[in-house]
């Protein structure tokens, strides 16, 4: 592959694919598959934000290039709801940035933060987009582990001494993907102080930021007191909004990594279009009525799911956010063999948990955006397996 660098070539294989063509291969036999394994929503956009889109399509100027930090409205918009939602004080002009989508955020964050072989903590299990990013920077990933028993909090005395003095940059994502983690402030605190005592920046994915349930609330980083000083958060309106094809999203936070990574992208795009980021603005500045109608639908479903799995012996509690169910495999399978057996006896996708780096081995993933009808039905095909006969078997 003499026009492939090796860089591209050393990135490891996909996890997924095994399951991706086995699902493949059953629907060509007629199968009806139910795919839980995907991470979107299945979720229309709010009307009123594809109003806004549609009223800003008759403006000509709109057509032009947007700045490259992205248009005012959209960063105040940004800030107005970390002023009111978080109590935090954000400048639009020097602390927030758009984004083309978090995604993009976070590969480019990274060449903006390290150098080749610097050390960055990846959280493991994680979103897997973390480790493949600080690769391709160049960056040495190392695992920061999550304790499982502690709502996967990381743990800090894991890290060798001399990878905490290497660290350039820690990856943090509450409520997380793929554990449904939701934390306090205090876990953010304690993030916080680490980060000053090695002189770590660190990188908060809050994707699923306002996808939360019972009352719960996932704090932002930037509410601890000095989290500036070290830390930018990501947000996006994927997830809370249903706008996952529309690519827009955010960071907050920290100006030196926030200007860093506005040079970077100056040189790559020239930020989002613009009718776009002004229906998002639309869309932040609303009374997030559709937000809680969404988290709704997402409780239904959980509740759902979640006395299914504990009907057939599988340990999991409900999550206070995100809308994916993390569970360890019934005894006597690996992720991917339980995996690879509810594909082929019951035509339910789920994502194996060991694609979210080692410490998922042992787990599965479920994602609560299918249709209400469709994942009834998979819960009855789950029960169907009678898998208790194997959650159950004492340790001998
Ligand atoms: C979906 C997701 C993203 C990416 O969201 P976009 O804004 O659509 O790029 C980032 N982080 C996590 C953890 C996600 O699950």
């Amino acid at each position: 592959m003499p026009f492939v660098s090796k860089r591209v070539q050393g990135i490891p294989p996909y996890l997924f694919s095994v399951i991706d063509e086995k699902k493949k291969r059953l629907q060509a036999k007629g199968m009806d598959i139910i795919d839980l394994g995907i991470g979107a929503p299945d979720l229309p956009t709010p009307d009123f934000i594809v109003k806004r889109l549609t009223k800003e399509l008759a403006d000509p100027l709109n057509f032009k290039y947007s700045g490259y930090a992205g248009c005012q409205e959209f960063r105040e918009a940004v800030a107005a709801f970390y002023k009111n939602y978080y109590e935090v004080d954000l400048d639009p002009n020097t602390e927030v940035l758009t984004l083309i989508g978090s995604k993009e955020g976070i590969a480019h964050i990274i060449p903006a933060m390290i150098d080749p072989g610097d050390v960055v903590l990846i959280p493991d299990p994680g979103y897997p987009v973390y480790r493949t990013a600080a690769y391709l920077s160049g960056g040495e990933c190392i695992d920061l582990p999550l304790i499982p028993d502690q709502n996967y909090r990381p743990d800090y005395k894991q890290v060798s001494d001399q990878h905490k003095e290497q660290a350039k940059l820690m990856f943090l994502n509450y409520p997380g993907n793929p554990t449904a983690a939701t934390v306090g402030i205090d876990v953010l605190e304690e993030a916080v102080r680490f980060a000053k005592d090695h002189e770590i920046g660190i990188v908060h994915d809050a994707a699923y930021n306002l996808v939360t349930f019972d009352g719960y609330k996932a704090p932002s980083i930037l509410q601890v007191p000095g989290a500036k000083d070290v830390a930018v958060e990501f947000g996006s309106l994927s997830k809370s909004f249903n706008m996952t094809g529309w690519r827009i999203g955010y960071v907050v936070g920290n100006k030196e990594i926030i200007r860093a990574l506005s040079i970077v992208k100056s040189n790559t795009d020239t930020s989002q279009f613009l009718p776009i980021q002004k229906a998002a603005a639309e869309a932040l500045t609303s009374d997030y009525s559709t937000v809680d109608q969404n988290n709704r639908i997402y409780q239904e479903r959980r509740e759902k799911m979640v006395e299914a799995l504990q009907k057939i012996g599988i340990a999991v509690e409900k999550p206070r956010g995100s809308f994916f169910i993390w569970a360890p495999v019934p005894k006597g399978y690996s992720s991917q063999g339980f995996a690879e057996k509810l594909l082929e006896e019951a035509g339910v996708v789920i994502t194996p948990g060991n694609a979210f780096g080692p410490s998922g081995e042992g787990y599965f993933r479920i994602s609560l955006t299918v249709p209400s009808e469709r994942l009834t039905e998979a819960v009855e095909r789950i029960k169907a397996l009678q898998l208790e006969v194997n959650a159950h078997v004492p340790d001998s």
